[in-house]
């Protein structure tokens, strides 16, 4: 008898255990990292990927651009920056995003982040808020350096919602107008070869090394951006799934 009782307590305890296990697996909100150097499709590919996995996408740079219409105190400190290709300040940028995502609530059920972190004082501070109460998993789009300044001087914004196009690889239907909310589109001004230049030393000096970081914990999945976007998002999909099966 006491062995039954034994017995039957221990396959309470497993099976708790099992459960207990299952659910904090499954219940982890997902926070995806794009990275990549500016060009290498982060926002088209977020913005696809927002859809498909029903994660809010939430990228720094269309943050700091609304402040900047919107002539916020902040907005004028990040213009600065922004127009001469250089980052914005850290601690500008980390109480932006925080404050973006503790207004949307978003912590609940995770997010894609498109553009953030830079530095490694933003990927820390990161890790230190997500803690282990999220699965987060870092994507590096890998392109090579001919190919940016190609995208990054034929590309096209829309004024009102930030839907990137591309003057050759992605027109709007209609000339000059986002085919998603008819508004104004219009090429950045850091979106010239002069700026990029050196948007893409900064890139090299601060953001590279995150690689690194998130290789190191091994959090980070290399996918190929040289070929069509199409194929660069199936990649990303099977990557988010076999990650989080
Ligand atoms: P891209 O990825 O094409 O470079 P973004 O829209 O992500 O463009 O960023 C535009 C600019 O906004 C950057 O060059 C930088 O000045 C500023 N910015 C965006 N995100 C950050 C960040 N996490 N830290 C510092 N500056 C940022």
């Amino acid at each position: 008898m006491k062995n039954i009782i034994l017995l039957f307590a221990l396959a309470v305890v497993v099976i708790f255990g099992i459960t207990t296990y299952r659910k904090s697996k499954q219940e982890k909100p997902l926070v995806i990292i794009m990275m990549g150097a500016p060009g290498a499709g982060k926002g088209t590919q977020c913005v696809e990927l927002s859809k498909s996995l029903n994660l809010p996408h939430i990228s720094t740079g269309d943050l700091l651009r609304e402040n900047i219409r919107n002539k916020t105190e902040l907005g004028n400190i990040a213009k600065e920056s922004i127009d001469k290709g250089l980052l914005v300040p850290d601690k500008i940028v980390i109480d932006m995003l925080f404050n973006h995502i503790n207004s949307k609530a978003y912590d609940k059920i995770g997010y894609i982040l498109d553009g953030f972190p830079r530095t490694i004082n933003q990927a820390v501070t990161l890790d230190q808020r997500l803690g282990k109460k999220y699965k987060k998993i870092a994507i590096n789009l890998n392109i090579s350096e001919d190919q940016l300044i190609e995208r990054i001087t034929g590309r096209l914004m829309c004024k009102e919602c930030g839907t990137p196009y591309h003057k050759v690889s992605l027109p709007p239907k209609e000339e000059g107008k986002c085919d998603k909310c008819g508004g104004e589109l219009y090429q950045r001004k850091d979106d010239t070869e002069e700026v990029f230049k050196s948007r893409l030393e900064v890139y090299n000096k601060d953001t590279k090394p995150l690689l690194e970081f998130y290789e190191n914990k091994k959090e980070l999945y290399n996918i190929d951006s040289n070929v069509d976007k199409k194929v660069v998002f199936e990649n990303i999909v099977k990557t988010v799934d076999k990650v989080i099966k």
